[in-house]
């Protein structure tokens, strides 16, 4: 039986995580006006928390599922608006590729360290297929010559997932993902980007001339197929997202979890609290306001829990990943506007961290795939028409 309830365990791993996050909140003004700074590896204050490994190792298969717990922690991270007191290795995007597609001796060489997935380029974003990147067969190693940008992790990862193609005549078929280690010869870090939002998270900027790569590095493997070849790495890749989308829509979800807590205890400080025995026709509107952002962040949070069970048994969830993602990059959108509303001109102060919310949940319907492309792709499954079919 499928069941999101948190166990008790599991609840204290929540709370530990919300009262980190409440620790990091004094530097949190400080590293988003300073964009430029990246976060220390450790805040002094991480010493007052125990590794959260010991809490970790008390659970048993009785507790929530690993997914649903997970999908739980993305969710409060996201929410606290403090910055984290610890910055863990092996949470990258290009982590997850490694672990989606990854043969084992690459998982076993590169699951360690920080990875970043480097797919976006000036020309080609929501359609992946159009990506210019090279990489040329040179004996045992492949050239790698483009120019990406919008990486997250970018500046801090020691390595990164490059999507480039083998043969632009093949599409999609052509593409291939290479594992590129920081410090490899014509690789160059050309930026780091300044944003609107998530100014604690590093982006970057890369160029990649005459850049050799073993073949090994080939994420997967190298077949030799000649036509198609690359399709199985990215296919592969392409599974990355169906785990990956629910985690992002976990980040925007925890937006507007972190917004509407901020509305809702402001509120109460003023003497205004949602009574839930008191009939719908004598609630008042911020009340009913209250109530029915809370119902859209409990909506968006099962579909996405939903989405990563699935993927945690092993069972298709293109559909659910994508229905997770657009419902976490609508609620991480409305639910902090909501909140504005309600509480007027301090939502925009620089003295309260609500308006980082409104800044930092826009992403989330952004990046793994804009909300478009998202119901794009669920209304392809549903009709069962390809992309070509429907674009
Ligand atoms: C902060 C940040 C971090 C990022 N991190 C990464 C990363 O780590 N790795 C990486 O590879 N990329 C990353 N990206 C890139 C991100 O995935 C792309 O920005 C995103 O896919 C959209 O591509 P685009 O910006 O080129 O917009 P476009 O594809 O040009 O789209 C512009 C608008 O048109 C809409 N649109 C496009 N096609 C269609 C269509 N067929 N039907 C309807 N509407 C459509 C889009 O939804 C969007 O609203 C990041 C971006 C940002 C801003």
């Amino acid at each position: 039986m499928v069941d999101f309830t948190v166990s008790e365990i599991d609840q204290q791993i929540l709370d530990q995580i919300r009262a980190e996050g409440k620790a990091g909140e004094k530097y949190t003004r400080y590293y988003e006006d300073n964009e430029e700074e990246l976060l220390k590896d450790e805040f002094p204050e991480a010493k007052n928390f125990p590794p959260l490994i010991e809490k970790f190792a008390r659970r048993t298969e009785s507790d929530t599922s690993g997914a649903t717990l997970g999908m739980q922690i993305t969710m409060r991270r996201a929410a606290n608006a403090g910055v984290p007191l610890k910055q863990s290795p092996g949470q990258g995007l290009g982590n997850a590729a490694l672990a989606a597609a990854g043969t084992e001796e690459q998982k076993r060489k590169w699951s360690g360290l920080t990875l970043a997935m480097s797919i976006t380029e000036p020309g080609a974003g929501s359609d992946t297929k159009a990506i210019q990147t090279t990489a040329t067969r040179d004996g045992d190693d492949y050239i790698l010559n483009g120019d990406k940008i919008f990486v997250t992790t970018g500046i801090r990862c020691e390595g990164v997932v490059v999507w480039a193609t083998v043969d632009k005549s093949l599409g999609r078929a052509g593409i291939k993902s290479f594992m590129v280690m920081k410090g490899t010869p014509g690789f160059e870090i050309v930026r780091k980007e300044k944003k609107l939002g998530i100014r604690t998270s590093d982006t970057a900027a890369f160029s990649f001339r005459d850049c050799r790569v073993p073949r090994e590095n080939v994420l997967g493997g190298d077949e030799e197929k000649g036509k198609g070849a690359g399709s199985g790495a990215y296919k592969g890749v392409l599974k990355t997202f169906n785990m990956t989308r629910p985690g992002v829509a976990a980040g925007g979800i925890g937006q507007a979890i972190g917004a509407f807590e901020f509305a809702r205890d402001a509120l109460a400080a003023e003497g205004v609290e949602v009574d839930w025995d008191m009939a719908g026709h004598n609630r008042t509107a911020a009340q009913q306001t209250l109530i029915d952002m809370e119902a859209d962040i409990e909506a968006a949070s099962l579909v996405t829990f939903r989405a990563a069970w699935l993927a945690d048994q092993g069972a298709s969830n293109n559909l659910e990943a994508s229905v997770s993602k657009s419902k976490g990059g609508d609620v991480c959108r409305t639910v902090p506007q909501r909140a504005m509303e309600l509480l007027g001109g301090m939502s925009i102060s620089h003295d309260h961290l609500l308006e980082k919310y409104l800044r930092d949940g826009r992403i989330s319907d952004i990046y793994e795939g804009t909300g478009q492309i998202q119901r794009l792709i669920i209304a392809r499954t549903i009709l069962g028409l390809s992309s070509a079919e429907l674009s």
